[in-house]
């Protein structure tokens, strides 16, 4: 197949995707333009970014607390995730980027703490989590992203996938994913958590922070974690047996699919 990457051209924001309210918005970049064709042409997919402030976690000593900055984002992060998307024909355009407080709920203390202790096993770890996201800036059909200071012993993050795994009953997939910024899980939480690496080198070692964005938004794209035990292809985005950075065909052909699904419901919720 051949496929062609359009020159994204410089695009003005469509006022259907200018952010409401925002504590400090950091610019609008662009904005969905058109839906794909089926000729392999970019499909362009705009995500608010959420910085999540005031919170801080404690483990082990290590006072927690957001240090990623908006320049981080469009800087480093932004351009790596493309980076990756790049060989499925994906581009991710930042509509906004949003520093925020957490959720005013009433037991705040305790859900932070809750957190900060959490394992993959603890009961309601994620839910918890999404109870401490302010549902007021959150855009209701784009993708949102949240960096959070820490989401639980060695977890990096987690993405919803909206109606379900199958892509005949969620043609669009989820639209939510959160990523801390803070990390255990190079040493499989037996030292104290550490700031997520902003940029690795090869070999993958803990992976960058973008990989681990890049890795939720697939999930949110339907994509699954490979089986250890009978995976072939190696070095891949979604984990499995020696993890990377690359999709496989299969991947792609499914995050395409469910791509075109979600920029369909974005030009159909903006008529
Ligand atoms: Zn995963």
């Amino acid at each position: 197949m051949t496929r062609r990457y359009a020159v994204a051209s410089a695009l003005q924001l469509p006022s259907f995707l200018r952010p409401a309210v925002a504590d400090e918005e950091v610019g609008n970049l662009a904005g969905l333009d058109k839906l794909p064709d089926d000729s392999g042409s970019i499909i362009q997919l705009p995500i608010r970014f959420h910085l999540v402030k005031d919170i801080e976690m404690v483990k082990k000593g290590v006072h927690m607390e957001m240090w990623l900055t908006p320049r981080d984002i469009e800087q480093t992060i932004l351009p790596e995730v493309n980076r990756i998307w790049l060989p499925a024909g994906i581009q991710w355009i930042s509509e906004s980027i949003m520093k925020e407080g957490p959720a005013e709920i009433p037991d705040r203390e305790e859900v932070v703490r809750h957190i900060a202790a959490a394992t993959r096993g603890t009961p309601d770890r994620t839910k918890k989590i999404l109870s401490l996201l302010d549902q007021k800036n959150r855009h209701p059909v784009i993708h949102n992203l949240y960096f959070v200071p820490f989401v639980g012993a060695t977890s990096q993050g987690f993405a919803l996938s909206g109606g379900g795994s199958d892509l005949s009953g969620n043609p669009d997939g989820g639209s939510r994913c959160v990523v801390g910024v803070w990390t255990d899980k190079p040493s499989g939480a037996i030292r104290p958590p550490q700031k997520f690496p902003l940029r690795e080198g090869l070999p993958f070692k803990i992976g960058s922070i973008a990989r681990t964005c890049s890795h939720e938004l697939g999930h949110n794209l339907l994509l699954q974690h490979p089986d250890k035990d009978t995976q072939t292809e190696f070095n891949r985005l979604m984990g499995g047996r020696r993890p990377g950075y690359e999709l496989t065909s299969e991947e792609i052909s499914l995050a395409r699919r469910v791509a075109g699904g979600r920029a369909e419901t974005i030009l159909q919720w903006a008529k």
